[in-house]
């Protein structure tokens, strides 16, 4: 494979031992096995990289090309990122917070923040020189890779559980690539995708052999959060934990804003991690206070963040620990609560990990973790529309009538009765 650096990429630096490497498909550490990730000139972005600069730029991630690993000329691009940061005051009021946000994810072009890491993804296999794109997929990346795949003329090969929502299987499916159920859970699915990636070397699998360009992708989340609040961080930020990739990234993302000189001070934002109880390994851990995260064997609605043995868990313990956070788990009850309170009070109906998401956040600041004086900063990372099954059961028409006035003037009438 070809070897071409993203703008200011210095390399590869293994995330355990700090041996370095060259910027090509590599994820994994030859001599600890340890993760590796991108390490950049911060000084040359610095002295290039502006806040009116950025402001000229598209209205995508790639606004923040400078601190991206792939070069920014022709990027796989569907128009991923700058979704809107919504001032959420019913939500706050009814959770007894101050300054909340919404981040909704939920707005970005297949309907989830897997564009950015798969855009990001895309565009550097495609200078290393790959043809297929390929991932092990919860739901919402096979959405993504597909679409990104379709539309950049790539072949692609999707492995999705075989039990996954018909919303995500359609969704996956009409893009037109190869699609994969495999009779198995996601960690069975992942470790598939481990062995095809040494068998099928010209296949980049986004979230395998160019894993560390893909979660780069996710430090758009703090980019654009800080952005948008006139280059200021927030307080505290709740994230949802699938592998824990998209946690460290935002933190990642915020402390590099600050190297850069495009926030004033070094940021001191805490970052608290959300799980659904019928997968929470990572919470589990924070929880018993140990470093290692024991893989469980999920059982939960939230299908997109039901992963088991999570790969950078571990990583995203130590960033909640460092910064101050905790990491919540939630009931799937709880987190059909969640969607629908969000969906009540603000207008944005999210899926099933967005439920994850409130209904934690309703959890810590109910135990004082998340205080009202804090700025806060909810992720919303999926749409409703593709987990309808979650909250189909719960909800529907108030009233089914007759096409006539006396029909619904009765219906009227009833519902002044009962208030
Ligand atoms: C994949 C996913 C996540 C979690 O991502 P990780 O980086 O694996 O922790 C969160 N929300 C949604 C909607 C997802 O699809
Ligand atoms: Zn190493």
């Amino acid at each position: 494979m070809s070897r071409v650096e993203g703008p200011f990429v210095e390399g590869l630096r293994c995330r355990e031992c700090a041996r370095t490497y060259p910027a090509e498909a590599l994820h994994v550490c030859d001599f600890c096995f340890g993760p590796l990730e991108v390490s950049y000139d911060y000084e040359a972005i610095a002295s290039s990289i502006s806040r009116e600069k950025i402001a000229a730029g598209p209205l995508t991630i790639w606004r923040y090309a400078d601190l991206l690993p792939a070069q920014p000329t022709a990027p796989v691009d569907l128009g991923a990122g700058f979704t809107p940061l919504v001032r959420a005051e019913r939500l706050a009021a009814e959770l007894g917070l101050g300054e909340l946000w919404i981040k909704n994810d939920t707005l970005n072009p297949t309907g989830s923040f897997k564009d950015r890491v798969v855009s990001v993804a895309l565009t550097k296999a495609r200078e290393l020189g790959f043809k297929v794109a390929a991932c092990a997929s919860t739901g919402n990346l096979a959405n993504s890779v597909a679409a990104h795949a379709a539309h950049s003329g790539m072949e692609s090969y999707v492995f999705i559980p075989h039990d996954l929502e018909a919303g995500k299987v359609v969704t996956t499916a009409v893009y037109g690539g190869h699609l994969i159920a495999v009779d198995g859970n996601y960690d069975d699915v992942n470790r598939l995708c481990a062995e095809l990636a040494s068998e099928q070397p010209t296949w980049a699998f986004v979230n395998v052999n160019v894993r560390t360009y893909y979660a780069e992708g996710s430090k758009t989340l703090a980019f654009e959060v800080a952005e948008q609040l006139g280059w200021q961080a927030p307080d505290h930020v709740v994230v949802p934990i699938a592998s824990g990739s998209q946690l460290t990234k935002i933190h990642k993302g915020f402390s590099e804003l600050a190297k850069v000189g495009l926030l004033d001070e070094e940021p001191s934002v805490r970052i608290s991690g959300a799980q659904a109880q019928g997968c929470s390994p990572v919470a589990t851990a924070f929880h018993d206070g140990v470093d290692f995260i024991k893989p469980q064997r999920p059982s939960t609605i939230a299908k997109s963040l039901a992963i088991g043995n999570p790969a950078d868990g571990y990583y995203a313990l130590d960033v909640v620990r460092s910064t101050g956070g905790s990491i919540g788990s939630v009931t799937d009850d709880e987190i059909v609560d969640g969607i629908r309170l969000l969906a009540r009070t603000e207008g944005i109906f999210a899926e099933t990990a967005g439920g994850v998401t409130i209904a934690t956040l309703a959890k810590l600041a109910a135990e004082g973790v998340v205080r009202p004086d804090e700025r806060v900063v909810a992720y919303v990372t999926g749409l409703g529309l593709k987990t309808i099954e979650a909250v189909s059961p719960f909800v529907g028409p108030t009233a089914t009538i007759a096409p006539t006035l006396d029909a619904f003037n009765e219906v009227l009438e009833a519902e002044e009765n009962a208030n």
